[in-house]
């Protein structure tokens, strides 16, 4: 029998899919929230909208609302409060790609408005309150779950839009994170594995997946061949390791919304388990999710 899934391993499955990722950001970003203006925007099949949509319903990310049109009832989609949490995430997501991800069409402005200002953000550790807080400031380790226990990719993967569409915003999170063992090897490089072996028997991943998303993912420059030969040992790059916030976010939401403990992060400085927080660069106070806003580029803009 299976054991249970882990709450990574429930996340992942819940939230690591492009589409859904794509389907969220428009939710969070553009307000959507009705079947045409995701199928419009995002370019979907309408078989494809519907089962995500109706996964997201399940999952409880999305929460059906019936309204009125022309005298027919029509049904709404509105962010439950699991999938507004995952404010934290978009807002991680758009500061790494703001980063490293050199790009000709603009990414959203962030303003704070609490203080004003145009801004970017720095993690923190709710636990003492110090920021900014990098992968070298903390361990982590495994707990008694495997967190990959459930990430068995049910969707074929899809490339994103490039660059022209501006509101596909985040191109390479999406690779990084849009199938669920791409976000498995990339958090098994955070627990410290290294060498192809130590993937392949902890995550019982295929050989050809893990090659392949281990290849894609040293040509995006998150990891680097340190002992290439027939061995080759990966490490994760600068770009890599700053991915950690990223991570870090999701580990804390999954933890929060689902159950089995399968990864802990300590922060080294207070001893604390690492429970991450948003701060403001310019004015270094706590970012909320109702004192902020995105500004979309018009389409088009350079
Ligand atoms: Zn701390
Ligand atoms: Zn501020």
């Amino acid at each position: 029998m299976a054991e249970r899934p882990s709450a990574i391993g429930q996340a992942l499955l819940a939230i690591c899919d492009q589409w859904t990722l794509l389907i969220l950001q428009r939710a969070f970003l553009l307000h959507i929230r009705r079947f045409a203006d995701w199928r419009d925007e995002l370019g979907m099949s309408e078989s494809v909208l519907a089962n995500r949509l109706k996964e997201m319903v399940a999952g409880d990310l999305l929460r059906p609302v019936p309204y009125r049109e022309q005298g027919r009832t029509r049904t709404e989609y509105l962010l439950t409060e699991r999938a507004i949490e995952l404010w934290p995430l978009l807002v991680e997501i758009w500061s790494w790609e703001r980063r490293w991800v050199p790009r000709r069409v603009g990414l959203p402005e962030l303003t704070h408005d609490a203080c004003g200002n145009r801004t970017d953000v720095e993690l923190g550790c709710e636990s003492c309150g110090q920021a900014p807080v990098t992968a070298r400031d903390t361990v982590t380790v495994r707990g008694e779950a495997t967190f990959a226990q459930v990430t068995v990719p049910r969707h074929h993967r899809r490339t994103v839009r490039g660059e022209r569409d501006p509101l596909s915003y985040f191109p390479e999170t999406f690779e990084l994170l849009g199938d669920r063992w791409s976000t498995v090897i990339l958090a098994a490089a955070f627990l410290g594995m290294r060498r192809f072996a130590d993937f392949q028997s902890e995550l019982g991943v295929a050989p050809s997946v893990l090659s392949h998303r281990l290849r894609r993912f040293t040509e995006l420059g998150v990891l680097a061949v340190e002992e290439p030969g027939a061995r080759p040992r990966y490490r994760l790059t600068d770009k890599g390791l700053d991915f950690f916030g990223i991570f870090a976010v999701i580990v804390d939401w999954a933890q929060r919304w689902y159950s089995g403990t399968d990864l802990e992060i300590t922060h080294r400085t207070c001893g604390k388990p690492f429970r991450p927080y948003l701060r403001c660069r310019s004015c270094g106070h706590p970012l909320r999710r109702t004192a902020m806003h995105f500004a979309i580029p018009p389409a088009g803009a350079q």
